[in-house]
């Protein structure tokens, strides 16, 4: 009884003891650490990153984990293109966390910009700056996360690998992800990784979408090659190359390519319905319905472009080039097309399909190499998805999550490849601005206000999956 009695007072006492004491990584007084936030984030925007000096940033970084008794390695296919790599070790009961970002930025055409682009300029709340969205947000929130996971000395069930990788956006000899997954795998090998690739939409005043990214598409590039009779301008010929080709273009510019589904897309356009105005969610209702689904791609093709191209493997003519005078009929003509595979798109039976639609013995597609290798779509019944989808809930209350697939390409068609569940992640901004204000354009910024939370939700995260339960 008495044994009974103690039993009962120590578990009366456990509930409150351990409120008391929640685990490290739940008691940040976030408060406190904005200005380290903004100041290392505007340390990293300010350094010209662009292809080829992406060493800046690793010597920064270098200097700030080791500077904290973090240990790092730096590989290198060239010396001024470094990638960084530090772990923090787990106790190995679950395989690692690899949390990456790059470090080179696009470059800038200096007279479009009100401002400094290297400057990192604090104005109207904004951070202005390359790089400010692409993608220091996610490299200053990974290193923010290391930071205090190891001045927190929280204890973790897998090891959290941070990368910041050189190279995505011209990597023309492979000094980045290339190299690190050729070369260096065995420092990256993890169960999952978060990197861009999302991101978030602020309506009014709050956050009311959060993306996660789990696809991409495989870019898929081909020529067209038309060959025909050369002569002079002044003698019209049926052969051709120009006519051959033109017609060509145009041929599979309005083709309609078949539409796909996978995991991600049916989610996205299934929560879609229940988030947008009705006469969108009509549309993307639609979809779902063998009778009415051919308008309602008419209806995204015509104004919802990239919802469009999400649907299918698209193709975009993108360059042309033919003729040497304007009385000179050249002997052959090329187009360059864009094309963006859906994930699992079989690309040669696709090619065949295409050239049934050409329709013309004269026109043939040369495929262009492709930069990277095709990747499935990561799922959405992991441990990571669920804690992103939760979290993100959290951070952002009222806001719907949907999962999504980019049209565009990232490193993480790499990590897809190797078998890593990988995610993509991105700070709040609005849709103005992030149109008027977007990631490669002629200027670039982020609102200081979608700073904050975004470190937290890369914090919550990493905790969430890697600390120790
Ligand atoms: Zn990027």
């Amino acid at each position: 009884m008495t044994r009974l009695l103690s039993l009962g007072v120590a578990l009366a006492c456990a509930g409150p003891l351990l409120a008391q004491t929640p685990a490290p990584e739940k008691t940040i007084p976030w408060g406190q650490y904005s200005s380290e936030i903004l100041t290392r984030y505007r340390d990293l925007v300010e350094l010209d990153t662009t292809a080829g000096h992406e060493i800046r940033a690793v010597d920064y970084l270098r200097k700030v984990l080791e500077g904290e008794g973090i240990p790092t390695k730096t590989l290198a296919l060239e010396p001024n293109r470094p990638n960084l790599v530090a772990r923090l070790k787990g106790n190995g009961s679950k395989r690692p966390l690899l949390i990456l970002a790059h470090t080179d930025v696009v470059g800038v055409q200096r007279e479009k910009w009100p401002v400094d682009p290297f400057a990192a300029v604090m104005r109207d709340g904004y951070i202005w700056g390359r790089g400010s969205k692409d993608d220091k947000p996610v490299l200053t929130a990974n290193l923010i996360t290391m930071l205090m996971l190891k001045r927190r000395a929280v204890a973790l069930d897998r090891d959290v690998i941070f990368l910041a990788e050189s190279g995505e956006e011209a990597d023309t000899t492979g000094v980045g992800i290339n190299f690190m997954v050729g070369q260096h795998f065995d420092e990256i090998e993890a169960e999952f990784a978060m990197t861009e690739g999302g991101g978030a939409t602020i309506v009014g005043q709050r956050v009311s979408i959060v993306n996660i990214g789990t696809a991409e598409k495989l870019p898929a590039r081909a020529r067209l090659v038309a060959t025909g009779t050369s002569g002079h301008g002044s003698v019209p010929r049926l052969d051709n190359a120009l006519i051959h080709l033109s017609t060509a273009v145009e041929k599979v510019g309005q083709w309609e390519t078949p539409m796909h589904f996978n995991d991600t897309t049916r989610a996205y356009f299934e929560k879609l319905t229940t988030i947008a105005s009705p006469e969108k969610a009509a549309h993307y209702k639609e979809l779902f319905n063998p009778t009415s689904a051919g308008a309602a791609q008419e209806y995204l093709r015509k104004y919802d472009p990239s919802r469009y191209s999400m649907l299918r493997t698209s193709v975009v003519p993108t360059m042309l080039k033919a003729g040497v005078g304007a009385n000179v009929i050249p002997s052959e003509a090329e187009a360059t097309l864009d094309i963006r595979a859906f994930p699992g798109e079989d690309i040669e039976k696709f090619y065949a399909e295409m050239a049934k639609v050409i329709a013309d013995p004269e026109v043939r597609i040369v495929p262009i190499p492709p930069s990277r290798p095709p990747s499935p779509a990561s799922r959405l019944d992991t441990e990571m998805y669920r804690v992103m989808d939760r979290v993100a809930k959290e951070i952002y209350p009222g806001a719907v999550v949907l999962p999504s697939m980019s049209t565009g390409a990232s490193d993480q068609a790499q990590l897809r490849a190797k078998g890593i569940q990988s995610y993509g992640v991105g700070p709040a901004s609005t849709e103005e601005d992030a149109i008027n204000y977007p990631a490669h354009g002629d200027v670039e910024r982020l609102a200081e206000s979608s700073l904050y939370p975004f470190v937290q939700y890369v914090w919550d995260v990493v905790t969430g999956v890697a600390a120790r339960r």
